[in-house]
């Protein structure tokens, strides 16, 4: 075994293979951009190296430096991960050269593999169903047609560097085939720098099902199946381990037709060969075909791990340390039903919009095993894939798994960016696929009935605007204690309009919505909200309000002080209409200030907003200096009398 490996790679997957060669004794060396200095996987490792910028081009696509960052540290072996640089064969023939090991496949079986026409191929001379169609040198627009023909419509131009969906046309009648033909040839061109594509039958009602390989070059294993067919746009969004249907007959056939593929290339390491099934007439063991094999780790593997009790990543290190395979197929089995739910800071009702955020609280549930590459305070940046956690359950059926998935779900807990969580929950509740009934086209069919935002009960927004002066925390006995009377500050929240909110006492407040009056209390760091089935739990940072829980939702504030200005233009005095702390004051007794001129800088709900003169004036006092912690109400400047 290897004293030290170097992984290539960052985030969920970077930790993950960190604790299973810690679990082995094997020290391990993370890399990091200049984005990444901060971050867990850097944190979790022995020892970490700076490759370089934020842009993956500047720093974790760079072969010859991350080669150097491993002779540097005297790791003897590169693990990739999955994405940037593992699945390239120059990279690997590198990393030998350097009289390194590579953890994972050859180059040559990478390279047999990253074509889908000359995979197909092969496949087909190894005996393995492939979807009908034409995967020929031909690429005469006339001769795919006539292939599309042959086939039968509906057809799918698939470009055989594809990946990612790119490159890849439905196509439903002759009239149509030629302009398909013709935007497919672009996009392939453009994203993979070679135009040919191949034509096969599409498949009604598929469903995506693939196997999971292992081999050690010669021989080779499979680890059964999961289902991957709850997509967007071709994206993997909840996957499951084993299919639902799956009959024994079908998983040896399967399970064969995919370690006959990882032998024809002399497989090592672990891989997974896709399969696109009909599923229209139920799972029948001739009604399967080749798509593609990915030649590394795959995201979803975990949800193997779960019904096998293998770790995948202990395999890959043992085999690439020259061990034969660790088990034998008669030895594996199956154990209970795993799902595996991918977690993203995206904005699902924009359109899955990636986001980006601050993460000023991450909380997963214990009902899961949770895969993750960041931490309460870490920052989802704009450079990589968005992606927070893998939240992962496993039960003894399918009913409970899913059940646990659900829970686990609403007891995660993000709070600073926009997520999936919603998306993620209202999937686990689907009738269709709580019933097994998967099919590719399942999300895009009741997208609007998953991503419908219910309209907000009134206590979730009495709930959004009390934390939304951070009421957990305005623990003071003196707070909200004015001669004055109750001091109403306004909240502005997006899709629900200004409400008013006085702190009545200490963790106590006052909501007024239209004609309602509703009442809010503290209780340790959660919230006793009138109305509410039970306590409440949430918080806000930059700018959003996220409730938690199997009710959770979101609200975006608007900035209040923008509004402020005009509710105090008659007063002479400016007060701070919220909690917060004063970073600059730019104005002194004397001043002359005209409607808008900006006095202060107070930082509130983690933004920073200006607080301006409402009126033309003096000021006559300024009553506070940066620095200081002002509760909402406090006076901070004067304004003299107006003549
Ligand atoms: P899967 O079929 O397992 O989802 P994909 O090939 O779609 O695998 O991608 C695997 C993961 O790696 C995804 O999370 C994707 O965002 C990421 N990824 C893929 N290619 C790259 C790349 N070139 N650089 C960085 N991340 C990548
Ligand atoms: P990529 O390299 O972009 O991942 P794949 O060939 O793996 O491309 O196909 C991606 C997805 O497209 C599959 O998971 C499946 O949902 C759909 N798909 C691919 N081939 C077919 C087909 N012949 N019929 C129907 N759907 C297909
Ligand atoms: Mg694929």
């Amino acid at each position: 075994m290897f004293d030290k490996i170097l992984i290539a790679n960052r985030g969920e997957i970077a930790c993950r293979i960190i604790r299973s060669a810690r679990a082995l004794g094997v020290k391990s060396v993370a890399v990091y951009s200049q984005a990444d200095k901060a971050a867990m996987h850097v944190a979790l490792a022995d020892q970490a190296v700076a490759i370089g910028g934020p842009a993956p081009r500047d720093s974790y696509l760079r072969g010859q430096a991350i080669i150097q960052a491993a002779l540097d540290t005297g790791a003897q072996a590169i693990h990739p991960g999955y994405g940037f640089l593992s699945e390239n064969p120059e990279f690997v023939a590198a990393v030998e050269e350097a009289g390194l090991v590579f953890i994972g496949p050859s180059q040559s079986a990478i390279r047999a593999m990253g074509l889908k026409d000359a995979a197909k191929a092969l496949m087909q001379d190894a005996g393995v169903p492939v979807v009908p169609g034409y995967h020929g040198a031909n690429q005469e627009p006339e001769h795919l047609a006539g292939a599309a023909d042959a086939i039968g419509y509906p057809v799918l131009i698939k470009a055989v560097a594809g990946g990612g969906g790119k490159g890849m046309r439905l196509v439903e009648r002759p009239e149509d085939f030629a302009q398909a033909l013709s935007s497919a040839k672009s996009e392939a061109a453009t994203a993979f720098g070679n135009d040919a594509v191949l034509v096969e039958k599409f498949i009604l009602k598929p469903r995506h099902i693939e196997i999971q390989i292992f081999g050690d070059g010669v021989d080779a294993v499979h680890l059964f199946e999961r289902d991957c067919s709850l997509q967007r746009r071709h994206q993997k969004v909840i996957e499951e381990a084993p299919a639902p249907g799956m009959t024994e007959e079908m998983r040896a056939e399967m399970g064969q037709a995919a370690v006959r593929a990882a032998r024809a290339i002399g497989y090592k390491g672990a891989g997974t060969v896709e399969f696109i099934v009909d599923g229209a007439r139920g799972l029948r063991p001739d009604a399967f075909w080749f798509m593609e094999m990915n030649t590394r780790l795959q995201v979803e593997h975990p949800v193997t791990e779960a019904i096998t009790g293998i770790d995948l990543v202990e395999w890959q290190l043992r085999v690439a340390a020259g061990e034969g395979l660790p088990m034998t197929q008669g030895a594996l089995s199956i154990s209970g039903h795993a799902f595996e739910a991918r977690l993203y800071a995206e904005d699902v009702p924009a359109g899955f919009l990636p986001a980006t955020g601050h993460l000023r609280h991450l909380r997963f549930s214990e009902v899961a095993r949770n895969d993750t590459g960041v931490r309460s305070g870490d920052e989802i940046s704009p450079w990589y894939d968005p992606m927070i956690a893998k939240v992962i359950t496993l039960g003894p059926t399918r009913v409970v798994a899913l059940k646990r998935l659900e829970a686990a779900l609403a007891d995660t807990e993000v709070s600073g960016t926009v997520t999936n969580l919603g998306f993620l929950s209202a999937l686990t509740r689907h009738p269709g696929f709580r019933a097994g009934d998967v099919d590719t086209g399942l999300i895009a069919r009741d997208l609007d009935m998953l991503c419908r935002d219910a309209k907000p009960e009134l206590w979730q927004i009495a709930a959004a605007a009390a934390l939304a002066i951070d009421l957990p925390y305005l623990t003071d006995p003196l707070t909200g204690f004015s001669q004055s009377g109750l001091i109403w500050q306004s909240v502005d929240l997006e899709d629900v309009g200004p409400l008013r909110i006085a702190v009545t006492g200490p963790g106590q407040a006052r909501i007024k919505l239209d004609d309602r009056d509703i009442s809010v209390r503290a209780q340790g760091d959660a919230l006793r909200v009138e109305g509410a089935p039970g306590l409440v739990r949430g918080l806000c940072a930059e700018g959003r309000i996220t409730l938690f829980g199997a009710t959770s939702c979101d609200f975006v504030l608007r900035d209040p002080l923008e509004r402020k200005a005009g509710a105090e233009a008659a007063s002479a005095l400016v007060l701070a209409p919220m909690p917060g702390l004063v970073k600059a004051v730019f104005v002194a007794a004397g001043d002359t200030v005209e409607v808008g001129t900006r006095l202060a800088i107070l930082e509130a709900m983690k933004m920073e907003h200006s607080l301006t003169a409402a009126r033309a004036g003096t000021i006559a006092e300024v009553l506070t200096q940066p620095g200081a912690q002002v509760e909402a109400g406090t006076a901070l400047v004067v304004l003299e009398d107006e003549a």
